[in-house]
C-alpha cells in the first residue's frame, strides 16, 4: 500500500487526466461565445453548484446507503486483495466486535452502520477506514504485531475516523475544491464526474494527514478502548513500538501506517495516551522510559519480554494500574496469585526474567498505592 503523499499524486494524475480528457469531448467552449461575460459567469456559476450538489450526492451514495459501501468494500478487496489466513480473520473478527461494543458504548450510531471489513493481502503494516465504514486491516499488520490489544488500538483509532466521517469530508472538500478550479476552464459532464468521484472513493481512503483529525482519532480510540476489555495501555505502547520501528533503518515499514510525517510524531502521540492513562488514573499512575511510577513514586522498571522492549510492555502494566485505579481497586490490597500481581481483582503484571519477583512488586506497590 502507498502511502497517502503516494496516493494524493496518483489521485491528482487520475484527476487531470479525467479533466482534460471531459475537456475535449464536452466542448463548453462553443456556445461561450455568443454569452456576455456576466452570462458566462452566471452559467458557470449554475454548473459549480449542479456539480457539487453531485458531489455530495455522490459521497452519499459511498458514506450512508447500503449499495454504495458494498460497492466500495468490493471495490477495496479487488484492489488490495483478500488474505483468507483463518488466525488473522478471526482475531479481526473478534476485535471488530470488541470494538464495535467499546464504540457502541459512547455513539450508538454505529449500530445503524456496522463496519464491513477485511484482512487485505498486503505485509506493510497498515490499517484503513474509508467512507461507509469500510474497513481493512493489512495482514502485514497481524505478521509484525502479534499482540491483540497492540491491534485493537489501531483499529480503534481507524474507527476514530469512521465514526467522524473524516473520509467522507475530506474527499467532499477536495472534490469541491478540484471542481470550483476547473471548472472555470472548462465543463464537466456528470458521468464523468461520477467516474471521477468513484476514483477518489478509492484511491483516497484514509488520509492520517490532518493532524487535527488525527488527535481526535487518537483520543476516540482510547475512548472505545476503555470502553472494552482491552489494555487501554496498548494506545501507548503500539506507538512505542513505531518509535523503536522506526530507528535504524525501518522507518518505511512504519511510515505506511497513519502516515508519520516523522518520528517524533509517534512520540508525542504515545505521550498524549500516557497523559490519557494518568487522567484515566484520577492522576495516581504514569511510566517514562520503562519506569512505571504510582503516586510520584518509583514502582518498577519493567524488562522487555521475548517481542516488546521494556517500555513498550510498561505501557501495559500503566493500562493496567490505571484501570485499577479507575474501578477503585487500589482500596484493595496489592496480592500474588499464580504468579501474577493483582491490585484487587485487576492483573497488574505477571513477571518475566529480568523483572523483580512478584512478591516483592506486590509489597512495593501495597506500600505506595
Ligand atoms: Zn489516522
Amino acid at each position: 500500500m502507498v502511502t497517502f503523499h503516494g496516493l494524493k499524486k496518483k489521485f491528482l494524475a487520475t484527476m487531470t487526466a479525467a479533466t482534460l480528457g471531459l475537456s475535449l469531448t464536452v466542448g463548453a467552449p462553443a456556445h461561450v461565445e455568443a454569452a456576455s461575460a456576466t452570462e458566462t459567469l452566471i452559467a458557470i456559476g449554475i454548473q459549480a453548484a449542479q456539480l457539487k450538489k453531485q458531489i455530495d450526492a455522490n459521497i452519499k451514495h459511498y458514506n450512508a446507503t447500503e449499495e454504495g459501501r458494498q460497492e466500495l468494500y468490493q471495490g477495496f478487496r479487488e484492489k488490495y486483495g483478500v488474505c483468507d489466513d483463518p488466525e488473522y480473520n478471526a482475531k479481526l473478527s473478534r476485535i471488530m466486535a470488541n470494538l464495535t461494543r467499546g464504540v457502541a458504548a459512547i455513539d450508538p450510531t454505529v449500530n445503524d452502520k456496522p463496519y464491513i471489513y477485511f484482512v487485505a493481502d498486503q505485509t506493510s503494516i497498515n490499517a484503513a477506514c474509508s467512507m461507509g465504514h469500510v474497513m481493512m486491516v493489512n495482514k502485514g499488520t497481524f505478521q509484525k504485531i502479534t499482540n491483540e490489544d497492540e491491534i485493537a488500538a489501531i483499529v480503534g483509532h481507524e474507527m476514530g475516523h469512521g465514526q467522524k466521517d473524516h473520509v467522507a469530508k475530506g474527499n467532499r472538500k477536495h472534490l469541491q475544491k478540484v471542481v470550483t478550479a476547473n471548472v472555470l476552464g472548462t465543463a464537466v459532464g456528470g458521468g464523468a464526474l461520477t467516474n471521477i468521484i468513484t476514483n477518489v472513493a478509492l484511491n483516497h481512503s484514509i488520509a492520517h494527514g490532518d493532524k487535527r483529525q488525527e488527535s481526535e482519532a487518537d483520543l476516540l480510540g482510547f475512548d472505545y478502548m476503555i470502553h472494552t476489555n482491552y489494555n487501554p495501555g496498548a494506545c501507548a505502547a503500539v506507538m512505542q513500538k513505531f518509535v523503536e520501528m522506526s530507528i535504524g533503518g525501518k522507518r518505511s515499514k512504519v511510515e505506511a501506517f497513519f502516515n508519520p510525517s516523522d518520528h517524533p510524531d509517534s512520540e508525542k502521540r504515545r505521550d498524549a495516551y500516557v497523559k490519557k492513562l494518568l487522567e484515566y488514573s484520577g492522576n495516581h499512575v504514569t511510566a517514562k522510559d520503562g519506569v512505571v511510577t504510582v503516586n510520584k513514586k518509583t514502582f518498577i522498571k519493567v524488562a522487555p519480554s521475548a517481542d516488546m522492549s521494556g517500555a513498550e510492555r510498561s505501557y501495559f502494566v500503566l493500562g493496567n494500574l490505571a484501570a485499577a485505579y479507575h474501578n477503585k481497586q487500589n482500596n484493595q490490597a496489592a496480592t500474588v496469585q499464580n504468579g501474577t500481581v493483582m491490585l484487587g481483582n485487576q492483573p497488574i503484571i505477571t513477571p518475566l526474567d529480568g523483572d523483580e519477583d512478584a512478591q516483592t512488586i506486590a509489597d512495593r506497590l501495597n506500600a505506595i498505592k
